[in-house]
């Protein structure tokens, strides 16, 4: 289920643990850790805004945000406001995920969609009622805040 944990941006904040087997609470396992390379996409996200990569040697945009092209390998890539528009490729409705919060929230939709732009990306659909969801249905992207640092971004039912 690790791929319900994260929206494939930077990786999922690694919980910690007490010791002698006592567990830290508030230990969270669904926020990605901003970093300076990352940090004008979550800042992005706090206004609403949604941004991918593209490149500029080979003109082809990526997510989640890297420092480099995954198509040809360059580091000549420039942040871009995405459309927000996307269709849906393949999804599961999560019913267990036992890392907080999870427990709290199940069942939501893990998702893989397909950015307008063409990335394919991993985030959950909200706003949806479960057997409405098809192949290639329009999704708008949508915007949770999921704590004081983080927004992230999740998409619904165009
Ligand atoms: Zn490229």
């Amino acid at each position: 289920m690790g791929e319900a944990r994260s929206t494939g941006v930077g990786n999922p904040g690694v919980g910690s643990r007490g010791v002698g087997g006592t567990r830290v609470t508030s230990a969270r396992f669904d926020l990605p850790t901003p970093d300076t390379s990352t940090r004008p996409f979550w800042d992005a996200a706090r206004d609403s805004r949604f941004l991918i990569k593209r490149c500029r040697a080979c003109g082809r945009a990526h997510y989640y945000p890297r420092p480099f092209c995954p198509h040809c390998w360059s580091d000549d890539v420039a942040w871009e406001e995405a459309s927000g528009r996307a269709s849906l490729y393949t999804w599961s409705v999560v019913h267990q995920n036992d890392l907080p919060p999870w427990p709290d929230r199940v069942p939501y939709v893990a998702a893989v969609v397909d950015l307008e732009e063409g990335p394919r990306a991993m985030t959950n659909v909200v706003d949806c009622d479960f057997e409405s969801l098809r192949v290639d249905m329009p999704l708008r992207v949508a915007f949770r805040a999921a704590d004081y640092d983080v927004t992230l971004p999740v998409f619904r039912p165009a």
